[in-house]
């Protein structure tokens, strides 16, 4: 399939059972292709059900991809996720806490305006539902004495000013929950890592550049465009912000897959910025 097309088959990840939220589209959807590719098997878990369900198919069908719908912000919804990789496969080795939201607008509005309902609901998909989704991936890995849990941080989450307000802080607080679990699992076997990316070519990556630059919002379906609208942008105005390449989710689901090897064994509590510098510049 043309998700798969470029397979190495290297079993990097043989056998690992995964479950990444937001896993119907962008970074967790090149992950759940990537891992596949290193021979795990994933729980695509997301809202969108039809894109769920074709990236489910697309990754080879039920015994190497299924969807399940979880909205991160109940709670129920993310345990019946983690119990479904545990009941289709006896076990759960990686949770990735991948689902967000920007709320607001990327281009910024004055916080003397700032919408209080926004902020909550950017709160609930974006902190919130990975505190969920580390509880609960924790409540099946750490009887095993082993496993792996990523969450999706941002520059914007280590950089004010990179984001809307609701959006920037969530970001930063993902990292703080990540280091708070960490110290806490550390000893029982489970390692808790963050990611964060700088601006990449996804579904969100292409309205938050959209909104930056004030140009009109494209309907779904039209990726070729909005590839070619970020590759514009990114060539000619961002590049200059110390960047010089066009990220893609396939950059963050590499770093991913490092993070969920064995060759990752002793590192937890870490922050990987997969950003091209841009936060050291
Ligand atoms: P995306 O919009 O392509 O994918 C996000 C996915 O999350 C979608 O499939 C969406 O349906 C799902 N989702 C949204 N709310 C959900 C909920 N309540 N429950 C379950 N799933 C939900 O965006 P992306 O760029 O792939 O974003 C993935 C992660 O990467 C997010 O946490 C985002 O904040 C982060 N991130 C993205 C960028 C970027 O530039 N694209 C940069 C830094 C960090």
């Amino acid at each position: 399939s043309r998700l798969l097309s470029g397979s190495s088959g290297s079993g990097r990840l043989a056998g690992k059972v995964v479950v990444i939220t937001g896993a119907a589209s962008g970074i967790g959807k090149a992950t759940a292709a990537e891992f596949v590719r290193n021979g795990a098997k994933v729980v695509i878990a997301d809202v969108q059900d039809d894109l769920g369900r074709a990236v489910a198919g697309e990754l080879g069908g039920p015994d190497t991809a299924c969807y399940a719908r979880c909205d991160v912000t109940d709670e129920a919804q993310v345990a019946a996720a983690v119990d479904l990789a545990v009941a289709r496969h006896g076990r759960l080795d990686v949770m990735f806490n991948n689902a967000g939201i920007t709320g607001g607008n990327y281009a910024g509005a004055p916080i003397e305006s700032l919408d209080m309902a926004d902020f909550d609901r950017v709160m609930a998909v974006n902190l919130r539902g990975v505190a969920a989704g580390i509880k609960h991936a924790a409540r099946a890995m750490v009887p095993r004495g082993e496993g792996c849990i990523l969450c999706t941080s941002s520059t914007a989450g280590a950089l004010g000013g990179s984001g809307p307000h609701a959006y920037s802080v969530s970001k930063t607080a993902v990292v703080g929950m990540v280091r708070s679990a960490a110290v806490e699992l550390a000893a029982r076997g489970v390692r808790v890592n963050a990611i964060s990316p700088y601006a990449i070519a996804t579904a969100m990556g292409t309205r938050s550049v959209r909104e930056i630059l004030g140009l009109p919002s494209v309907g779904a379906g039209a990726e070729e465009e909005e590839e070619e609208v970020l590759r514009r942008v990114f060539d000619e105005d961002f590049n200059e912000m110390g960047c010089g390449v066009v990220l893609r989710a396939e950059d963050v689901a590499r770093a991913a897959v490092f993070l969920a090897s064995d060759d990752a064994r002793y590192i937890t509590g870490h922050n990987l910025m997969v950003d091209g510098g841009f936060s050291v510049g």
